[in-house]
Formats: C-alpha cells, structure tokens, sequence
C-alpha cells in the first residue's frame, strides 16, 4: 500500500537525517567526506594512524614501554617516588594525530566527538586494569577558565565515557581555587610548585573510604593528576585511578 510505503520512506529518511545530525558524513581528522558510517568518524587512512595505548607499560603511572613484548611493571620514576594515585590509564598515545582531536574537543567541543571516543575506550584494552570506582571525578577548571572556555573538557569527557553511570560522576566535590599559569611552558619542579594549594575537596565526608576515578584530557607529565589525588588521598578517599583521553609519551 502507497500509504504504508509512505510511512516507511519517511521514516527511514527520518532514520537519515537524524543519522547526519547526529553523525555528520565526514572524518574528523582530515573532513574528508566519509563514504560508509562508522562510530570513529575517521576515514581508513586517519584510523591508522591512530595509536592506541599498548601494553607492555608502567602498571602505576602508564607510561609505556620501549620493547613490545613482557609484562607490566613500574617504571624507574613511580618505584623511586610512588604518585598518590595507585593507577593512570590513557586511551590514546599522545601524537599529531590525536593532539587534533583532542584540540577540536578541547577547544570546539565537538559533541560528535562522544561516538569516537566510546568507539576508541572500547579498543583501549589497557582501560581494563581500572577498578569499577564509586565516585567519578572530572579534574576541574577554575571558575574564570570555565566561563571563557564554557564547559570543563574533563567533565564532557566523563560523561561521554560513562554516560550509564552518570549517578557516579562528582562535579563539586573537588573544586580548584586557585587560577593556575598554564603548565606547558614550566618544568617539573615548577609545576608541582604551580599547583600547590590550587584543589580543595568541598565535602570530605562524600569522599571518605571511596574508590575514586579522576578523568582529565590529558596526560602530560601527571603533576595535576598527583596533585588532585594527594588531596583526595589526604582526605580520606581510599585509593584513586586516573583515566584520560590521551597520554604523552
Ligand atoms: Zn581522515
Ligand atoms: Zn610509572
């Protein structure tokens, strides 16, 4: 029946245009124009390029390993002076490839981006050394970055990844006081020194005996991720992961 066929066509163009809404037919990398969807939104050539974290690699901070075969341990840096944070894990090496993505997410704040980076999480075989945690905590933004960037990276980010667990993620329970320098152009030292005092936790009482998860864009040298977990770990929380998008080497 014309009607029923009607019905049909409308809605499979219905399925199509919401489809293109929500999955704009191009790659996110080079906006070449994708010919078959996928959850990536990368084209094959850009796919490739994409290097996922391997194992073997440090079991405490993540980084990974020169050789490519054995099993985890610690590297040199974590046995000589442990993190506060028992474990960190990244999706993505850190490289010219993903810096754009994770540029266009940082900067653009690119929902599309949501479906890539569940499609990735779910390659990262690494991710599953991470215990389940009882609280999700997105590293925050000082007020006045929040309001010029308009949305905290790390907390998009945490609800892209974890968007069936949404009752864990904690947005007030540490907060950033201090507006920091951005780190990239300070060495270790003066990071750490940067960052001293700049997170509190608001209700240590909610933090108390907690597994916690920290999720942030990206690792660079871990100095925030350590600070965030030193006051967590000072304020009772009962051991502390870190997840981020993307690690640098
Ligand atoms: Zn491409
Ligand atoms: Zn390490």
């Amino acid at each position: 029946m014309v009607g029923e066929w009607l019905v049909k066509t409308s809605l499979l163009a219905l399925a199509q245009s919401l489809r293109e809404l929500c999955f704009p037919a191009i790659c996110l990398f080079c906006q070449q124009q994708l010919t078959a969807f996928t959850p990536l939104h990368l084209c094959q050539s850009c796919q490739s390029r994409i290097r996922l974290i391997q194992t073997p690699l440090c079991q405490c901070c993540g980084v990974e390993f020169a050789s490519t075969t054995g099993d985890n341990h610690y590297c040199g840096p974590c046995l000589a002076k442990p993190p506060y944070f028992s474990k960190a894990r990244a999706i993505l090496r850190y490289d010219d490839e993903s810096a754009k993505l994770v540029h266009a997410f940082k900067y653009g704040g690119k929902t599309v981006a949501r479906s890539t980076f569940c499609a990735l999480a779910e390659r990262a075989t690494t991710l599953a050394d991470l215990a389940p945690p009882e609280l999700i905590i997105p590293v925050p933004l000082h007020r006045k970055r929040l309001q010029s960037r308009g949305f905290n990276q790390a907390l998009v980010l945490a609800r892209f990844l974890f968007a069936n667990e949404r009752r864990h993620i904690a947005v007030n329970l540490l907060r950033r006081n201090r507006w920091t320098d951005p780190q990239t152009t300070l060495s270790g030292k003066e990071r750490r020194q940067n960052l001293k005092g700049a997170f509190s936790v608001n209700k240590p009482e909610k933090i108390l005996g907690r597994r916690i998860l920290l999720i942030d864009d990206v690792y660079t040298t871990g100095t925030t991720l350590n600070e965030c977990a030193k006051i967590l770990r000072e304020n009772g929380a009962a051991q502390v992961e870190a997840l981020t998008l993307a690690r640098v080497e």
